[in-house]
C-alpha cells in the first residue's frame, strides 16, 4: 500500500526541521553528523532527517517520510537505525508533533554520570517549569537512563516497559548516548530541549562543585 504524501506539509516540516537543526548544530550538539529530528505528518506517518548528514547544512531533500513501523515512503533512502524510537514517541504520545534526539557533551557526559542511578532526579529547579505540565519548582522530574544498544527492540521494549508502569516520561537519556525529548510543536520541543540541556549542565555543576 502505497501513502499519499502531503507534498507540501513535507516541505513546511523539512523547512521547520532544518531551521531547528542549523541552531541545535551551531549550539555544538550535533557533532560529527549525529542526532536526529522528526515532525508528525499524521496518525501513521513522520517526517525525519536521513542519516550521516551534516545537522548544520540540512536541505529538503535531506528530510524523508517513514511510517509508524519504520518504512521509508515515497524515499529511496534508508531510514537512520533510530527511527524506532521516533515513532514508537508518536505511537505513544498521540499529541507529540516533534521529536528531537541530539548529542551534546552535558547530555553524554550526564548519561554516563548518572547510568548507575538509571536517571536523573531533577528537583528545586525553577527551570522545570519549561516542561509542559510541570507548575512548580516543588516538583519532581525523573529522566531515566536507558543502557546503550545498537539493537532497536531493546532499547524501545525498556521505553515501552518504563510506560507500562505509568510512570510519566518527557525525556530519556541513552547511556554514553544523547537525549531525547518531544512535544506538541517545534516551540514546546525546543524549550523541552534547552531546558533539559541547562538542568544537566547545572546537576554536572553540582556534582564538581560538591566533591
Ligand atoms: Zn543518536
Amino acid at each position: 500500500m502505497t501513502a499519499s504524501i502531503d507534498m507540501s506539509l513535507l516541505a513546511r516540516h523539512a523547512d521547520e526541521i532544518a531551521d531547528a537543526a542549523r541552531e541545535l548544530s551551531a549550539l555544538g550538539w550535533t557533532p560529527a553528523t549525529s542526532s536526529n529530528f522528526s515532525m508528525r505528518m499524521d496518525n501513521s506517518h513522520a517526517a525525519i532527517t536521513i542519516s550521516g548528514k551534516d545537522k548544520g547544512r540540512l536541505s529538503r531533500s535531506d528530510i524523508m517520510v517513514v511510517d509508524f513501523q519504520g518504512n521509508a515512503v515515497g524515499s529511496a533512502h534508508r531510514p537512520s537505525a533510530e527511527t524506532g524510537l521516533h515513532t514508537q514517541i508518536y505511537r505513544r504520545f498521540p499529541e507529540a508533533g516533534v521529536v528531537l534526539h541530539t548529542h551534546s557533551r552535558n547530555q553524554s557526559v550526564a548519561s554516563r554520570l548518572f547510568a548507575r542511578d538509571g536517571s536523573v532526579v531533577l528537583e528545586g529547579w525553577e527551570l522545570q517549569k519549561a516542561i509542559t505540565g510541570y507548575t512548580t519548582h516543588e516538583s519532581r522530574l525523573e529522566v531515566p537512563v536507558f543502557p546503550n544498544t545498537q539493537l532497536m527492540p531493546e532499547l524501545t521494549a525498556r521505553i515501552d516497559a518504563w510506560l507500562d508502569a505509568g510512570k510519566p516520561l518527557h525525556a530519556y537519556l541513552i547511556d554514553g548516548h544523547g537525549i531525547y525529548t518531544w512535544g506538541r510543536d517545534m516551540p514546546e520541543t525546543r524549550r523541552h530541549l534547552e531546558a533539559l540541556e541547562f538542568l544537566l549542565a547545572c546537576e554536572l555543576d553540582l556534582k564538581r562543585l560538591s566533591s
